[in-house]
């Protein structure tokens, strides 16, 4: 058995060296060149002899165009599957989890993870978040948390998932999936396989998720469990304020937790509750699992509370406006960092919000455009260029420094993570000065 790998990305690396390890025979292909020479693994040159392909999630084989190679390895029937694919045709006696959504994977994915490392043995987490799946032990018996973005979803064939979560869907990545319809489709097929067996855990606030309730519930009945943050359901999770609901019984305050703030959180935590519920456990050790959990870096992460009453958040993985409009929900009197690579529509979504912003300070090339919306609205601002100079600005009264940039980093930054270190690096630097 020779398998081909098309892409040769991290997914692509990772399911190279799981099958060398196995002796198997491979070889990688990856549009570009110097990707695939940098690999430095046996190249592909002909279907002769491959019986088996395992796609990239990162490579499009649909939209906008058909891939060659995947068209060709369609034609000639040789089965085409995921890295996900294989893990579980490799390791078929464990749990699988899995989370899609467009917002809120990585948190969810990290929640659970972690809750049900308190609650069993043997949790690995990863997929698209972190450590690609066939990097992850091997482990009869195991529980994989796997982060399943829709590409994923779209390149997997035979997988099945014991618990799968689908938080939210708004318009994102469209033209990998030929548009919003093609894109919901890949969504919902983390319920693939389910009808029979597994749990799907479903967010109700959007008509395109509820439209999938609609279509998946007289299939799957009791096994599909809705949740809300707009409305209390008889049946599955609800969120009013902080107060989460089950079944339309009072359940938690989230209020109590430290780390995990707002409505996006609040949807978060109740796909969480659902799915250890589902996998058995009792609520009062769920909340406990929770309430340890300390967040993801640089998704609204706690950074200092200065004596002053001056509290720093770091949200630099808030890259486009739907994320910042979820932390301003969660605070109060906030100085808002913001800017960089402004994205198309820039900060107009934000305006229902713009009562929330005590002021604005504004850096990179998105500051001019910002600043324009910010005077329409009389909301205060300054345009400080950098993040140094953000964080210089006088803060005279007590309130939220949220960095939240509603932008991309890649006008002053590598990647998002390394934007949010230096905002962090800064307010220590900031702090040290004070005190
Ligand atoms: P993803 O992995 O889907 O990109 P993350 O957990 O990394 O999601 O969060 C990305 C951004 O979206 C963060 O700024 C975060 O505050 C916000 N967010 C987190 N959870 C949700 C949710 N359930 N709904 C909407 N936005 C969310």
């Amino acid at each position: 058995m020779t398998t081909l790998i098309l892409g040769a990305g991290k997914t692509g690396r990772a399911a190279y060296a799981f099958l060398k390890n196995k002796g198997e025979e491979v070889r990688v292909f990856d549009d570009n060149k110097a990707v695939l020479d940098s690999f430095g693994g046996d190249a592909f040159s002909s279907f002769e002899g491959i019986t088996r392909v395992i796609l990239s999630p990162g490579l499009p084989i649909l939209w906008p165009r058909v891939h060659t190679i995947y068209r060709k390895a369609k034609l000639l029937q040789i089965p085409v599957i995921s890295d996900i694919d294989l893990l579980q045709l490799e390791n078929p006696n464990s749990w699988y989890l899995g989370i899609t959504g467009t917002n809120g994977k990585s948190t969810t994915t990290a929640l659970l993870g972690f809750a049900l490392g308190k609650l069993r043995s043997h949790v690995y987490v990863g997929g698209n978040l972190g450590t690609p799946a066939l990097s992850l032990p091997l482990r009869e018996g195991g529980a994989y948390v796997l982060e399943m973005s829709s590409y994923q979803l779209e390149a997997s064939q035979i997988s099945e998932f014991n618990v799968g979560i689908l938080l939210n869907i708004t318009p994102d990545h469209l033209d990998r999936h030929g548009g919003m319809a093609g894109y919901v489709y890949a969504k919902q097929l983390i319920f693939k396989g389910m009808t029979a067996k597994g749990f799907g855990i479903i967010g109700v606030d959007e008509p395109q998720t509820r439209e999938i309730y609609d279509y998946l519930f007289p299939l799957m009945g009791h096994h599909l469990i809705p949740i809300s943050t707009q409305r209390i359901l008889d049946s599955g999770y609800s969120l009013q304020g902080t107060k989460i609901y089950k079944n339309g019984e009072f359940l938690w305050n989230m209020d109590a937790h430290p780390k995990l703030k707002g409505p996006h959180n609040g949807q978060n935590i109740m796909a969480v509750w659902a799915a250890l519920t589902i996998l058995g456990f009792e609520d009062g050790d769920i909340r406990n699992a929770i309430l340890e959990f300390q967040g993801l870096e640089h998704r609204q992460e706690h950074v200092l509370e200065t004596k002053e009453g001056l509290v720093f958040i770091n949200d630099s993985k808030a890259t486009n406006a739907d994320a910042t409009i979820q932390a301003l929900k969660a605070y109060e009197d906030v100085y808002l960092i913001l800017g960089g690579r402004p994205k198309t529509g820039g900060i107009t979504e934000l305006i229902p919000y713009f009562g929330k912003i005590r002021h604005a300070l504004l850096i990179g090339e998105a500051a001019d455009e910002f600043a324009h919306v910010l005077k329409a609205h009389g909301v205060d601002f300054t345009i400080t260029h950098t993040l140094e100079a953000a964080l210089n600005f006088d803060f005279k009264t007590p309130g939220t420094v949220l960095f939240s940039p509603a932008c991309a980093s890649f006008d002053q930054f590598n990647n998002f993570e390394e934007r949010g270190r230096a905002f962090k690096d800064r307010v220590d630097a900031r702090h040290h000065k004070e005190s």
